[in-house]
């Protein structure tokens, strides 16, 4: 069948041709010479797509080489390159080697059928639909080629076909935010390569998981992976694309380090590399990088200029991840410059590529970094409104991920945590000994009372010392685990559990009265990152002890989760909660926190609120009740726009203007215009400064 597919052999060209190989074929590379050759086609493909079809479609070239292994070839450089019609060639060509797999039942055809859909779905950011792809190609490949028979691998096992479907799997991975996996599939690469002597390849997998490693800040195992992948890409010749590509993880690793202009200068240098090589879409890749690296070192013309280069090459191809990281970025740098009017009008295209790419992290992450520069550039109804939608976006990722999370935690090695677990258990077993003794002992009483009169007083006294002492016992290790499971380990304060029963438990849950107050530590994420989880935990246990210094007794401080913290206080009056809420603001503020050696800046923002609120226009009524739900969701919004004002701030609402249900709903619901209209009076302290963060540009194929 695959035979047939040979016709019109022509030697037109040939010797010109034969002359061209000779300059190219790599010495280091694995398999037979026409995979070699069709893999450097395949490699040149991506800058070069029409010299490399030209090639592969040359016959004469061919004659040593299966032609489903040059079909292979020309499908994934015409998927990869996604010019016109070449998405649907590759469809077609793809189709083909479906139908002819099928037909001889051979697995590597299958293989590599699958391996360009695949490409196909990965130039397009579909990766819900590549991964499948790939993971079949790779199940085929081994099918075909991996023999624990010591059975020679048939002709044609290629194991590019394995690299590039794990190269597709851990991108995956990535857009999953699986970082662990995503690395893994990166090694396994790597392994697949250096076995096949694929010093390229192993190379190129080695500077991938540099920069992934750099990116989730593991930065020693970076350095090394880099280092290694810049000995082995010493010793090849030719191999400009992939010193672009370790340029790119230097770059990444600079950035991790938070050395900004070092990431620029390796950028730039990856880019005139490019531009020196004749490579355009490489190039492109590279200016796309640059619009991201500019962007976070506030220089919106340039990242502009870096962007606006990179866009036309992504729509050429149809890329729809680059498109998208670009087009991002071009919102970002135009909002930066005050051109909000164009900015806005991309803005919600922009969020539509981000929800279509089914990364619902990217898309949260995109979401808070519009906001922030909407809010940097004074338009605090859209950031409002965008914060809205990030938070509701980011309590459904916390929702589907709290399962996966449950069972990390369980699996983890916290041993303190299970320790307190066993403790606690331990506990109520002996809470329920003593409990069944004092029953037994009760019916001894009994029993003896039955048995007479005057026995039974000489045995009462002692029997009910026993008793009372037994019950001295039990109510003391009640209290005791009661404690344990109303405090949170860390930090000492009341835990959520407990929180919940103190606003049933004093009627505030149908309608909050008095005083709500949500903290959240700013920039938490980045102690962890720069010191490590443990110094982490430190700062939550000082942060907590400085909130409950500034507390009064009657007010409940709540860790409700991760960094966020809670004041409940129903008897604090209306005019001292914007005061309480500056007096923690600066509480946690005023000193560094310090650890070891070092010492840590740490500051919070606050959202505040007093219930009922108070409606400015009439000095005695005041707006409908809320709800503990709503008044904390409300609180929620006030810590966002806190945040928004460059953190270490606090934000309150001071008065609304609400007669009745029906007008506090619509203010909840359109948060934003509501502030901006003068249905809500916030006030707000602590000075205000702003940062914008980066999207994390996706690893490149
Ligand atoms: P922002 O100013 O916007 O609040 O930035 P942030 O970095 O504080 O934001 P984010 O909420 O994304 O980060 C919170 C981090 O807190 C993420 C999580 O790893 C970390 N974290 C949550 N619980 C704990 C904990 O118990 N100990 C430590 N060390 N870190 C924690
Ligand atoms: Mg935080
Ligand atoms: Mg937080």
């Amino acid at each position: 069948m695959i035979g047939a597919w040979r016709s019109g052999l022509g030697w037109r060209l040939a010797a010109l041709c034969l002359v061209a190989l000779g300059a190219w074929l790599p010495a280091h590379a694995a398999g037979p010479d026409w995979q070699q050759r069709l893999d450097h086609w395949v490699r040149a493909g991506f800058d070069h797509p029409d010299d490399a079809l030209a090639a592969l479609q040359r016959d004469e070239l061919w004659l040593d080489t299966p032609e489903w292994a040059r079909l292979a070839a020309q499908g994934s450089v015409l998927a990869r390159d996604g010019q016109g019609d070449r998405d649907a060639r590759a469809l077609a060509i793809a189709e083909r080697l479906r139908g002819a797999a099928e037909r001889g039942d051979q697995r590597l055809i299958m293989a590599g059928a699958k391996l360009v859909d695949a490409i196909r779905f990965e130039r397009q950011g579909r990766f819900e639909m590549a991964a499948p792809h790939a993971l079949a190609a790779l199940e085929e490949f081994t099918a075909a080629c991996v023999r624990d028979d010591g059975q020679p691998t048939p002709e044609g096992c290629d194991h590019r076909i394995a690299w590039r479907a794990r190269q597709i799997l851990s991108l995956n991975a990535l857009r999953l935010g699986v970082r662990v996996d995503a690395q893994a599939q990166l090694e396994a690469a790597m392994r697949v390569a250096r076995q096949a002597g694929d010093t390229y390849r192993e190379a190129l997998s080695l500077a991938l998981l540099a920069g992934l490693q750099a990116q989730g800040g593991e930065l020693e195992r970076a350095v090394v992976n880099l280092e290694q992948a810049r000995q082995l890409a010493r010793g090849l010749p030719g191999a400009d694309d992939l010193l672009v590509r370790l340029k790119i993880s230097e770059a990444r690793l600079a950035s991790a380090r938070g050395k900004s202009r070092e990431s620029i200068e390796h950028l730039l240098q990856a880019r005139t590399r490019a531009e020196n090589a004749g490579l355009e879409r490489t190039q492109a890749m590279v200016q796309a990088n640059l619009s991201d690296e500019w962007i976070r070192a506030g220089r919106p013309e340039e990242a502009l200029v870096a962007a606006e280069f990179a866009l036309p090459v992504a729509l050429a191809h149809q890329e729809s991840r680059s498109e998208r990281v670009v087009r991002h970025n071009i919102v970002l740098a135009r909002l930066a410059l005050g051109q909000l009017e164009p900015a806005r009008r991309e803005l919600e295209n922009v969020l539509a590529l981000w929800h279509a790419s089914g990364a619902p992290g990217d898309e949260a992450i995109a979401l808070r970094e519009f906001a922030d520069a909407l809010a940097a550039a004074g338009d605090a109804k859209t950031a409002l409104a965008l914060y809205h939608r990030e938070r509701e976006l980011s309590a459904e990722i916390a929702r589907l991920n709290r399962d996966s999370v449950l069972r990390e935690l369980r699996t983890s090695n916290d041993q303190a945590a299970k320790q307190r677990e066993i403790e606690l258990l331990r506990k109520e077993a002996e809470v329920q000994e003593a409990q069944l003794a004092n029953r037994g002992l009760l019916q001894s009483l009994w029993a003896l009372a039955a048995f007479g009169m005057l026995l039974a007083l000489l045995g009462l006294g002692l029997l009910v010392g026993r008793v009372r002492r037994a019950r001295a016992r039990l109510v003391r290790r009640r209290a005791r685990l009661r404690t344990q499971s109303e405090r949170d380990a860390l930090t000492g304060l009341a835990n959520r559990h407990y929180a919940l029963g103190q606003v049933r438990v004093r009627g505030l849950m149908q309608q909050y009265a008095g005083a709500l107050l949500v903290l959240d530590i700013d920039h938490f994420k980045r102690i962890n990152d720069d010191h490590g989880h443990a110094v982490g935990d430190a700062v939550l246990v000082e942060v907590a002890a400085r909130l409950a210094d500034v507390l009064r007794d009657e007010d409940l401080a709540v860790r409700w989760g991760g960094e966020e913290f809670l004041v409940i206080a129903p008897t604090l009056p209306a005019a001292r909660t914007a005061l309480l809420a500056e007096r923690i603001r600066r509480s946690v503020g005023r000193t560094a926190v310090r650890f070891g050696a070092g010492a840590i800046e740490v500051t919070v923002s606050v959202g505040h609120a007093h219930f009922p609120l108070r409606r400015r226009s009439s000095g005695v009524q005041d707006a409908p009740p809320l709800g503990w739900e709503r008044a904390l969701n409300l609180v929620d919004l006030l810590l966002y726009a806190a945040k928004a004002r460059g953190r270490n701030s606090t934000v309150g609402i001071e008065s609304i203007e609400a007669t009745d249900e029906a007008a506090l709903v619509a203010i909840e619901r359109e948060f934003g215009a509501a502030c901006l209209d003068g249905r809500v009076q916030l006030s707000a302290t602590g000075p205000a400064a702003r940062g914008i963060g980066a999207v994390p540009t996706p690893a490149m194929a």
